[in-house]
């Protein structure tokens, strides 16, 4: 799986670093995906994220 951010609509709320800092963090106001080789460590965290984002601008690619 591979996480991804939407710069254009991210507005930057810090809602998914708060669940998962592993792998989210806000860089210049906009929330950037960690690069790691393997994110099924923290799908469930991951899958929060992307519910939890206000403007829905997180995905996920199998
Ligand atoms: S929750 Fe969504 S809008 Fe908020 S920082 Fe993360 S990606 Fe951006």
């Amino acid at each position: 799986m591979q996480p991804i951010v939407n710069k254009e609509i991210c507005i930057g709320c810090g809602t998914c670093e708060g669940i998962c800092p592993e792998v989210f963090k806000i860089v210049d106001g906009k929330s950037e995906v960690q690069k790691m080789a393997d994110y099924t460590a923290y799908a469930d965290k991951i899958k929060q994220a992307v519910e939890a984002c206000p403007v829905q601008c997180i995905s996920i690619e199998e």
